[in-house]
């Protein structure tokens, strides 16, 4: 049975001792998430530490990256490998989120190596794709999540794709207050599960998860999640708001 996930998307918000006290708000709902539920905090890399200690004793709870290198290692200042992050123990990197491919000009090339990588560093992608909002109004947004799911992951087997959290997120409905419609998500995630049965079998399909981001909040979450292809969702501003992200790992299913 795939996994529910609940993933909070910090971004480069709140200090240390913010993301601390949060993260103590958050458990101290004692929400204890069924086996086949997932809560994941993706978080600042100078937090990954401390986020995975909090969560170290809370069954079905885990910390996540918000992005990694796509090379092994070397002489490139600043930047964070696959194998720094396997080191302190991360199970989850999230890859090439709509702000990453659009301010730091990632591509499906380098999200393909990024993949790569932490596969072969027993860390599961957590893989964004997504419309711009030119592209939904032309209507062809179905061919566009295809191409950039097709480019960056499907040159994997199928033992290895099974490992990949897939996350559709409208880019018009980031940060913006404007959620798609629970069936504008069902039908866009229908069609991601579709198009990863054309080329893996539809028994794979059935075993990843597709996460819905942009602009879930706890008074929609139970709405969107309740598509039957809409495995929970991966929450930016709202993963902010400890209420806020409660209700919506109780919503689910
Ligand atoms: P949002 O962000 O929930 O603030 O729209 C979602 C995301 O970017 O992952």
């Amino acid at each position: 049975m795939r996994k529910q996930i609940a993933a909070a998307n910090w971004k480069m918000n709140l200090t240390y001792q913010q993301g601390e006290k949060l993260l103590n708000d958050i458990l101290k709902a004692k929400l204890q998430p069924e086996g086949h539920q997932q809560v994941i905090f993706t978080v600042p890399f100078p937090y990954l530490i401390m986020a995975s200690s909090e969560v170290a004793n809370e069954p079905n709870f885990a910390v996540a990256a918000q992005n990694c290198y796509h090379k092994k290692s070397g002489a490139f200042t600043g930047e964070v490998s696959v194998e720094m992050l396997q080191s302190i123990g991360i199970r989850y990197c999230v890859i090439g989120h709509s702000e990453r491919r659009e301010y730091f000009g990632e591509t499906n090339e380098q999200l393909a190596e990024k993949t790569n990588l932490l596969l072969e560093h027993n860390i599961q992608p957590i893989f964004c794709c997504g419309e711009p909002l030119a592209i939904r109004e032309a209507g062809t947004q179905n061919d566009y999540v295809e191409s950039q799911i097709a480019a960056s992951l499907f040159h994997l087997s199928p033992e290895q794709l099974e490992k990949v959290i897939i996350a559709y997120e409208p880019i018009w409905a980031i940060g913006t207050g404007k959620t798609a419609t629970a069936a504008q998500a069902q039908e866009m995630h229908a069609h991601i599960r579709g198009v990863i049965a054309a080329r893996y079998g539809s028994a794979i399909a059935a075993n990843i998860s597709i996460l819905y981001g942009g602009s879930v909040k706890g008074a929609n979450a139970s709405e969107i999640f309740a598509g039957e292809d809409v495995d929970g969702g991966l929450v930016g501003g709202a993963s902010l708001i400890a209420d806020d992200f409660i209700a919506i790992i109780k919503a689910l299913k």
